[in-house]
C-alpha cells in the first residue's frame, strides 16, 4: 500500500536524496563492471558516492585509484572511506595527506574490523587512532572535510549496551562528523526506535539508513549474524526456496528494498545510502520504483544539520 501510493509521486512530493557505496575492484573485469555501475548510477544525480577502504590499509592503492578515477571522469561528489585499525597514526595521516592532495574533501571515517575478522576482540594499537571518533578528530586537523561516520541501529556487536554505542556516536559528532550512515537494518521499526534514542542522546546530525538490496540472501544472512544485524522472519520467508532462482530473487530484492525505502520516506526519512555491491541494477530498479529517475539533473545536496526526523516526531 505504502509503496503503491508513494511510488507514483515520492520524488516529486518529498526531497529524496540517495548516495551509493562501491568497493575498489580487484581485477580488470571487476573494474569494468564497477565502472558500468558508476556511470549508470551517476545519472540518478546522487548526493555523493563512496569507495570503501580495507581494514589495515589492504586496499589503500585501489581505493585511492578508484576515488581518483571517479573524480576525474564523472561529475560525482566522492567520499573516501578510511579505516584506522592495524595502522599507526603516522601511516593513516600519510593516506589522509595523499587523498587531500588529490582533492578529496569527503570522508567516511571508520575504525575497521579487527584483523582476525568481524566479531573478534579488537585491540587498538598504542600508536594508532583507537576508534572512529579519534579518526574524525585526526581528519579535522587536515581540513574542514565533510565527514560521515558509522551508526548501528541494533548496536555494534562489541558494544556492551546501547549507551556505549551512543556515547561513541556522540564523540564522533563532537569531533566534527556531519552525518552518520547506518549498518543495514531490515526492520524499519528498529531503525525508528534507534533514531529516537539518538535524538534523546542529544545527537542531531542526519542518520542515513544504509539500504542493502539483497543479491544473495544466504550470504547476507551469514554476514548479518556476524555484524549484529537481525534478519526478520518475514524476510526469510520471502527468499525461502529462491537459492537456485536468481531472476525471481532479483525481482523480490528490488521490491523488498523499494518497500523499505518507501516506508521510511513515509516516516520522514529523506536520505538513503545504498550498498551497491558494485552493481547498478538493483539500486536503479529501487530508485525507479520510488519515482527517482535519471532525468533529475544536477547533483542533489545531502542533508545538512537537522537531518532526518520521524514524521510523527
Ligand atoms: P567505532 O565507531 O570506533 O566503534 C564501533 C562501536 O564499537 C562503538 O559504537 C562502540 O560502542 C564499540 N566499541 C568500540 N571500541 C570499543 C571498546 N574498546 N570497548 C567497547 N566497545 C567498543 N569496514 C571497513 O573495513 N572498510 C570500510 O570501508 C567500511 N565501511 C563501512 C561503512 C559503514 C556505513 C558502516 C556502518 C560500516 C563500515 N565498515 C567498514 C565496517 C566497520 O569498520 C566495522 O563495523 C567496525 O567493526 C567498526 O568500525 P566503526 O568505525 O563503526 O567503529
Amino acid at each position: 500500500m505504502a509503496l503503491f501510493a508513494l511510488s507514483r509521486g515520492v520524488a516529486r512530493s518529498h526531497p529524496v536524496n540517495v548516495s551509493f557505496e562501491f568497493f575498489p575492484p580487484v581485477s580488470e573485469k571487476a573494474e569494468a563492471s564497477l565502472w558500468d555501475a558508476v556511470t549508470r548510477l551517476e545519472r540518478l544525480a546522487p548526493a555523493f558516492v563512496s569507495v570503501t577502504y580495507g581494514a589495515s590499509g589492504s586496499t589503500r592503492e585501489r581505493t585511492l585509484r578508484t576515488v581518483k578515477r571517479i573524480m576525474d571522469n564523472t561529475s560525482l561528489n566522492v567520499a573516501a572511506h578510511l579505516t584506522c585499525v592495524g595502522a599507526s597514526r603516522e601511516e593513516v595521516d600519510a593516506v589522509i595527506g595523499e587523498l587531500n592532495a588529490a582533492g578529496v574533501r569527503r570522508f567516511v571515517a571508520l575504525r575497521g574490523d579487527p584483523e582476525e575478522g568481524v566479531g573478534q576482540k579488537y585491540q587498538p594499537r598504542a600508536d594508532g587512532y583507537a576508534n572512529g571518533a579519534e579518526l574524525v578528530a585526526g581528519l579535522k586537523t587536515f581540513g574542514d572535510f565533510d565527514i560521515s561516520v558509522s551508526a548501528y541501529p541494533e548496536k555494534h556487536p562489541e558494544s556492551p549496551d546501547f549507551q556505549t554505542d551512543l556515547d561513541m556516536l556522540k564523540r564522533k559528532v563532537d569531533n566534527g562528523a556531519s552525518r552518520a550512515i547506518t549498518q543495514f537494518c531490515f526492520d524499519n521499526d528498529v531503525f525508528e526506535a534507534y533514531l529516537e534514542r539518538v535524538r534523546k542522546a542529544g545527537i542531531y546530525i542526519p542518520i542515513v539508513p544504509g539500504i542493502l538490496p539483497i543479491h544473495h540472501f544466504g550470504k547476507v544472512a551469514s554476514f548479518a549474524g556476524r555484524c549484529g544485524a537481525s534478519i526478520p522472519d518475514w524476510l526469510h520467508e520471502r527468499f525461502d526456496g529462491l537459492d537456485e532462482d536468481p531472476e525471481t530473487r532479483q525481482l523480490v530484492s528490488s521490491a523488498v528494498a523499494a518497500e523499505q525505502v518507501a516506508d521510511l520516506v513515509q516516516r520522514g526519512i529523506t536520505d538513503f545510502h545504498f550498498y551497491t555491491m558494485n552493481r547498478a541494477e538493483l539500486p536503479l530498479a529501487v530508485c525507479r520504483l520510488l519515482g527517482i529517475h535519471e532525468d533529475r539533473g544536477g547533483i542533489q545536496e545531502a542533508s545538512g544539520a537537522g537531518g532526518n526526523e520521524p514524521a510523527a516526531a
